[in-house]
């Protein structure tokens, strides 16, 4: 679908304002995009990389392909359907996708008896594997603008997953704060100059320290807090600084902690995690503190609340046995694909799917121009959220689901749509005796 605002057709290019970038959990709501018609996209009103590129990558449709031949689309949901009716292991993953495209995702693997997962879950369970075991004080990106006197970033800058996180939620002044302030310190990662150079109006303090000991900073930091006596030396950082930084952090009116738990490196980053959650409640004994775990790339927070309200459990669940069943470890999509026979992998945000192993049945929802190292048995080109048509996707603190519209019209259908067809042609159930 195109843009809600109308334009003139002879207006070259058409210029769409306010649009809602959906490529990152930030859910930027301020860009400006041209359309040099039928569909070159370029971002004018921010230097963000990760927009430019993604709205830059718009090639013309193309049409669904079955065993690499094309095909209409009604024929390649038929074949579709008849590969995943015949499926004895499916896997319904990838899951880039919207709001709607979720549901209809879902509502596929029920009928299918599949496991069901986000191809970003991995970043994801950094957090909620920590939230599943111990809870934690979380915020949202207005809580940080609007309150935060003292910013706390862990690990590496957040800002190259999520570029403008410090121009639009840190550096505009706190609306709740008089006199405004704000600080913001890096422990155990170095700003990116860009961020260095976003936050120059603003007292900024560096911690370097060793990025694969996050975890033990933040548990020096916490101890300090409790008991300034017990500071100590962490990550390469000195005892003394970790002392003034305690005391700074209990000081402040509403610190916020924040980290990008899939740019952490190393194994067992949720214990990493689980510290930082640690620190948090450590803080609260004194002042205000909370959370901000940063995700949100290709809606996968999105998608996890669909299935969450759907289901009544998060992502890596398996609809196998008629009701859902959640387990992180075995219904991981990359341990369980090694056993699926069939796979629907959807990526609509991205021409990107990866491969599988041989042997294996693969129904792929992607964008036009999407490379494959083999040849899935069925391909549909699918729409982008929030470029081809409207869409809903959630932002990374969880609590706001933005609405996209669609920008240009291609002649591609999306996910929902293809994936509803799939399951209206699957064979019928035959009747119980
Ligand atoms: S920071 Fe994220 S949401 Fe904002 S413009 Fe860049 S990719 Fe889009």
């Amino acid at each position: 679908m195109a843009s809600d605002r109308p334009v003139h057709p002879a207006v070259r290019p058409v210029v769409h304002r306010d649009v809602v970038c959906p490529f990152c959990g930030l859910g930027c709501d301020d860009l400006t995009v041209e359309e040099e018609p039928p569909s070159t996209l370029t971002v004018r009103s921010t230097d963000c990389p990760v927009a430019r590129e993604r709205y830059s990558r718009m090639p013309a449709a193309e049409p669904p392909r079955v065993a690499g031949v094309p095909v209409p689309l009604a024929e390649a949901v038929d074949a579709a359907a008849a590969v995943l009716g015949a499926a004895q292991a499916p896997l319904v993953a990838g899951l880039g996708t919207d709001v709607d495209g979720a549901r209809a995702a879902l509502s596929l693997a029920e009928r299918l008896g599949a496991v069901v997962d986000h191809a970003l879950s991995d970043g994801l369970y950094r957090n909620l594997a920590v939230l599943q075991r111990t809870g934690w004080i979380a915020t949202t990106l207005a809580e940080l603008r609007n309150r935060c006197d003292l910013l706390l970033v862990t690990g590496p800058d957040p800002a190259t997953l999520h570029p403008r996180l410090f121009e639009r939620w840190v550096t505009p002044a706190p609306a709740f704060q008089a006199p405004p302030s704000r600080e913001v310190v890096f422990l155990c990662g170095e700003p990116l100059d860009t961020t260095r150079a976003v936050l120059s109006g603003l007292p900024v303090a560096v911690l370097a320290g060793d990025p694969a000991k996050i975890g033990d900073a933040a548990a020096a930091l916490a101890a300090a807090v409790a008991d300034p006596f017990r500071a100590s030396g962490a990550a390469g950082i000195a005892a003394g600084d970790i002392a003034a930084l305690a005391e700074r952090v209990v000081t402040a009116r509403y610190a916020v902690v924040a980290w990008a738990a899939a740019a952490f490196e190393g194994p067992h980053i949720d214990l990493t995690v689980e510290r930082l959650v640690h620190l948090v409640r450590a803080v609260n004994r004194h002042t205000r503190c909370a959370g901000l775990p940063l995700a949100g790339h290709d809606n996968v927070v999105g998608v996890n609340q669909v299935c969450t309200w759907q289901f009544g459990v998060p992502l890596r669940m398996s609809l196998a046995g008629g009701t859902p069943l959640h387990d992180p470890h075995r219904f991981a999509w990359a341990r369980y694909a090694e056993v699926a026979d069939t796979v629907v992998w959807v990526s609509a945000f991205r021409p990107e799917v990866p491969t599988f192993p041989a042997g294996q049945t693969v129904v792929a929802l992607a964008p036009p121009g999407t490379a494959f190292a083999d040849e899935p048995a069925v391909f549909i080109p699918v729409g982008t959220p929030g470029i081809d048509h409207p869409a809903h996707v959630f932002r990374s603190d969880t609590v706001v689901a933005l609405r996209a519209r669609g920008l240009i019209d291609r002649g591609l259908p999306d996910a929902a749509t293809v994936l509803k067809a799939i399951a209206a042609a699957l064979p019928q159930e035959s009747p119980p005796c």
